[in-house]
């Protein structure tokens, strides 16, 4: 049940807030801000609601205030004053942060539309998480919650990936380099194993090192995904094209079933290694003889892309979890079969960038991973800003 459907005041909801951040206080805000001013409406008196209550405010855990007409703070807390490292009561919001988003999401509230962003105050070089909820009497919610630390512990985690995964690539280059030097040459049977191995770590670690480089630049916003209107068919060709040697070794038959006229709205590079991911597991994972095929379909304003795979199929408990980094269903197998464990993760990402979804359908005659795109008729959602963690 939503937080603020059992506050029956001002004080019992952030009551309940606090508890809740208290009991997770990594968890985003709670979604019904809105649902609490509306809730406040219905149920505070006309007196209650004018009078300011600056002790109530002074309890909310996060930095918050009240403002009132004018756009001016009416009360705020301590940790309001910190955050804008001054004062706050009898500023406007443009004096005490300096930011004109900030101000015209308070105006917004104040008329009684409520809003939630992320933006960063420029006067203390903060980012925030923004929620303003509308009030009764013409009053709002202002509640900033300080991001920063959490911005930067995951820029330096994603810089140190990036950092790490650029220098190993130059070592592994030229350790898969001299390997293949050796396997040209004529050494014993004896010997020659052993190469092949270094070859085939060699060749693992640079996948994995790719793999990781292609996330942290996902993450970054680096990879820019531009979404514009595009045929399916041709793209899954292509990426078919790309995988057929592998498919044609292990004997499996590669199908693609897409209408001609099908169209959506991707990035053709970001759609062909999301499809390359998908056909090289599924090639990796159908035994010989298989059958392997790209569909796609029209579901109202949206395309789904599919690939199907006669595969063994992936274990329910597995399903949810296959799409995070590093998870694998069959740790053993999947690691000799020589995976970076990302390619999945990659796949979530790269959908997600260009305002989709993937996911995945499967069972004992096989699995169906599927991504989820606009149509050339949807408005696009398109963001490349990555934060969830896979
Ligand atoms: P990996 O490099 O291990 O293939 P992925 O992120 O691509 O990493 O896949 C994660 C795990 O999902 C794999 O280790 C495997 O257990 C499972 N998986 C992915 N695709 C398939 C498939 N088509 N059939 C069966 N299992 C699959």
């Amino acid at each position: 049940m939503p937080l603020f459907r059992r506050a029956v005041s001002l004080a019992e909801a952030i009551s309940v807030i606090r508890a809740a951040l208290i009991a997770n206080p990594s968890a985003p805000l709670p979604d019904d801000l809105r649902e609490l001013s509306a809730s406040l409406q219905r149920r505070e008196s006309p007196q209650e609601a004018s009078a300011p209550r600056p002790e109530l405010i002074e309890a909310f855990p996060e930095p918050a205030g009240l403002i009132e007409g004018g756009c001016r703070f009416a009360a705020g807390n301590a940790a309001l004053d910190q955050l804008l490292s001054g004062r706050t009561v009898g500023r406007t919001v443009l004096q005490a942060t300096r930011c004109d988003v900030l101000h015209e999401c308070a105006v917004r509230a104040l008329a009684g539309a409520g809003d939630r962003l992320e933006l960063t105050l420029p006067n203390v070089g903060k980012t925030v998480q923004a929620v303003a909820a509308p009030l009764p009497g013409g009053r709002a919610l202002l509640v900033l919650r300080d991001l920063t630390a959490q911005k930067r512990a995951e820029t330096v985690r994603r810089d140190f990936i990036a950092n790490a995964s650029h220098e190993l690539r130059t070592p592994v280059s030229a350790i898969t380099g001299a390997a293949e030097t050796l396997l040209d040459m004529h050494v014993d049977d004896g010997v020659r194993s052993f190469i092949e191995l270094i070859a085939r770590q060699a060749a693992r670690l640079a996948r994995l090192t790719s793999d990781l480089l292609d996330l942290s630049r996902l993450e970054a916003g680096v990879w820019p995904v531009e979404a514009g209107a595009f045929e399916v068919l041709p793209i899954c060709e292509g990426a078919l094209e790309l995988v057929r040697e592998r498919a044609t070794q292990k004997g499996i038959h590669l199908g693609v079933d897409v209408a001609p006229e099908l169209m959506f709205r991707a990035d053709p590079r970001a759609m062909e290694q999301i499809l390359v991911n998908l056909l090289d597991n599924a090639i990796k994972h159908t035994p010989e003889g298989g059958r392997v095929t790209v569909l796609g379909d029209s579901a109202g304003a949206q395309i789904i892309v599919s690939v199907l795979d006669t595969g063994p199929g992936i274990e329910p408990r597995h399903q949810q979890r296959i799409f995070e980094r590093f998870y694998r269903a069959d740790n053993g197998r999947a690691r000799s079969d020589g995976g970076s464990g990302l390619g999945l993760a990659i796949v979530k990402h790269l959908a997600q960038a260009q305002g989709g979804e993937a996911g995945v359908e499967s069972g004992r005659g096989g699995s169906r991973f599927w991504v989820r795109l606009p149509g050339t008729d949807s408005v696009l959602s398109c963001h490349n800003n990555v934060t969830q963690n896979a």
